[in-house]
This record gives C-alpha cells, sequence and structure tokens, in this order.
C-alpha cells in the first residue's frame, strides 16, 4: 500500500476559459470582438503585419511590448514602444486585455469548472496560465474563504479555511497579516498539506508598486478576494505614491525572477508540486513554443519526480496542442497511463463512472 496520498495537479490554459460558460478568446483572435482605441489596432496591424485580426495574438505582442518596457530604462528612445507616438505602452493593452476578461454576469463562477474543481482533494493544487479570474470563481464558489472577508461561504464547510487555496493566496502573494508572530521565513505546516492556486502569469485582478524601492513593489495584491476595498491600476501606492500596474507577465521565454518578487516563489511552489504529483489534469493548454519557463516547467518536474509514473489526463478540443503536453511530459510510455478528453464534460463523465476523485 502506498504511504503517501495521491497528489494530482490540474494545470489551465485558455482554452479552458474557452470552454467555460463565459467562452473568453484565446490567445490568437483575441481583439475580434472587442472595440479598441485607434493606437492600439494600429500597433496590432503593424505588430502582425496584418489588420485581420484574427490572426493577431495577444501574448506575443504582450511579450514584446514587455520586452520593450524591461530596457527603456537603459537604452531610452531605442527600448521605448510608445517613442514618439507610434506603438503603445504595455499598461494601455493590459487595460484592454481586463475588458475582455473581466467578467460581467451573475452568477460569477462556471458550472463546469466548479464540478472540476470540486473532482480534486484539498491537497491538489491549481496551476493557471491564465490572466482571467474564472478559477478564482470558482475557487470563492467551492470554498470557504478567509473568514475576515465577507464573502458567500459556497460549499465544502469542512475544509480548513486559511488554508484552502484561495484562502492561502494572500498569503503565496505576500500580503497576508494573519500570522500572529510576524511572517514566518517558509510555509507553516498547514500550508503545506493542503494544496495551493498558483496563476504563473500574474493575473487581470493582482496590483503592485511599479517602484522597485518601494515595498509593495515584491508583493501583489489580489482585488478579486477584497472586492469591497475597490483598489485599481493608476490609483497610488499607500507606501510611495506611484501609479499602481496590474500584474501580468507574458510568455516572454525567460523570466527575470530575481526582479519579480512572489512570482519567483509560485514557480518554486508549482514546480514542487508537479515533482510530487502521480496525476496531471491539463485542460486548455496550447503549450506555445515561445513558452520556455513552463516547458523548463514540466520537463524539470517529469526529470526529478522520483516515482517516475504519472497519470496523464489531457483535456482539449485540439488533438495537436495535446499531444504537444503529452511529449512535454517526456516519460516513457511505460511509466505512464495516457487519457485523452476532447471536452471537459467527457473528463467529468469518467470521473462520475469511475469515482477517480
Ligand atoms: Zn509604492
Amino acid at each position: 500500500m502506498n504511504a503517501n496520498p495521491r497528489r494530482t495537479v490540474l494545470i489551465l490554459g485558455a482554452g479552458a476559459s474557452c470552454a467555460s460558460k463565459f467562452g473568453k478568446p484565446v490567445m490568437t483572435g483575441f481583439f475580434n470582438d472587442q472595440q479598441l482605441p485607434e493606437n492600439i489596432a494600429a500597433f496590432f496591424s503593424w505588430f502582425h503585419s496584418t489588420a485581420d485580426r484574427s490572426k493577431w495574438n495577444i501574448e506575443e505582442a504582450l511579450s514584446f511590448l514587455f520586452i520593450s518596457e524591461s530596457r527603456r530604462h537603459l537604452w531610452g528612445e531605442f527600448g521605448d514602444p510608445a517613442y514618439h507616438g507610434r506603438l503603445v505602452r504595455f499598461d494601455e493593452v493590459v487595460k484592454e486585455v481586463i475588458g475582455v476578461l473581466k467578467i460581467d454576469t451573475f452568477p460569477e463562477h462556471c458550472d463546469k469548472h466548479v464540478s472540476l474543481v470540486k473532482t480534486l482533494h484539498p491537497r491538489d493544487s491549481i496551476i493557471s496560465l491564465n490572466y482571467d479570474l474564472i478559477c478564482d470563481q470558482s475557487l470563492l464558489h467551492c470554498e470557504l474563504p478567509n473568514p475576515s472577508i465577507a464573502i458567500d461561504s459556497g460549499e465544502n464547510l469542512n475544509w480548513s479555511n486559511e488554508n484552502s487555496r484561495m484562502g492561502k493566496l494572500a498569503m503565496t502573494l505576500g500580503i497576508s497579516d494573519l500570522y500572529a508572530g510576524g511572517q514566518p521565513m517558509t510555509l507553516m505546516p498547514g500550508e503545506r498539506e493542503s494544496g495551493f492556486y498558483l496563476k504563473l502569469h500574474g493575473s487581470i485582478d493582482w496590483l503592485y508598486c511599479p517602484t522597485e524601492s518601494c515595498l509593495n513593489n515584491r508583493v501583489y495584491f489580489p482585488s478579486c478576494i477584497y472586492p469591497t476595498y475597490q483598489q485599481s491600476q493608476g490609483n497610488p501606492c499607500r507606501r510611495c505614491g506611484s501609479s499602481l500596474r496590474t500584474m501580468i507577465i507574458p510568455p516572454v521565454g525567460v523570466i527575470q525572477f530575481d526582479s519579480l518578487g512572489r512570482l519567483s516563489f509560485l514557480w518554486s511552489l508549482a514546480l514542487r508540486e508537479l515533482i510530487s504529483a502521480d496525476k496531471i489534469i491539463a485542460f486548455g493548454l496550447s503549450v506555445a513554443p515561445s513558452d520556455f519557463e513552463f516547458h523548463w516547467l514540466v520537463r524539470q518536474a517529469s526529470r526529478l519526480r522520483p516515482h517516475g509514473a504519472i497519470d496523464l489526463n489531457v483535456i482539449n478540443s485540439n488533438r495537436d496542442h495535446a499531444e504537444r503536453f503529452v511529449a512535454l511530459c517526456g516519460s516513457s510510455g511505460a511509466q505512464r497511463e495516457y487519457h485523452y478528453y476532447s471536452t471537459v464534460e467527457g473528463y467529468l463523465r469518467r470521473c462520475r463512472d469511475n469515482t477517480i476523485l
């Protein structure tokens, strides 16, 4: 008998949000239905050499702007994406991204995502490559949140609230004041026993201060779990007065973790969770070739996993994308099980039929 309980990691990509009841767009064709300011539309037409919006890829464009802005302080006009007003600022595009990804309908959760989350055990983790709040809302619906936060408590009342995935979000992002003796250097025992919610490329509702010397520079504030605080991009930082920015990091190849504060912690936790997993559910991942950091994460985890064996469950309407993820996992056929589902309903049906919770 295996003494260690089974651990599952659910990984979410843009295809998962597209398959939700909100039908959010994937990265290519992201702005198909969005009214855009003229300068942003002109930038995308220039960047992709076409006015055909179905060919515009939001991650490629955001990556270009992100890299430009990271060089501006060194190279001046040669790294400035808005030099002479020819292009646009990263934050201008992020504002449009938020407009597309925000959730305006009620209830704010998607029943399919809630059902998927409910197949997980509290010790299982969720890794998301998405900026949107669809999984956040599903977790808020399922998990009892922090008692100091006034939100409908939902179900699963036997979950330890501060150690639930959403209950730990503020802790993982660095703003929690729940520790009686001050914030400990690493995870507390209770935090280690339960799973995490790790958004590896940031979120449309995470705010941070852009001033490097400010204490709010290396921590992120998740507005989603504190809706009554009404914090938003552009408002002044309480510590230094700088305009707050939204924490979104596009897949820029190699992420400079030493300058991104808590993002390094999230990726480190993600690697550890993937190493200890014996089951992975990958939902809607396109496995973009440019996301070298994510490729490294999955490959490194498969290399370091002590038992080798993994139960791979890939949910994706695009079979080629599914196969790309399986190839990335790399382990030999003898060491893994592989189940493919074209829809999340198919996966949930198998869970019900086999009770593989
Ligand atoms: Zn500040």
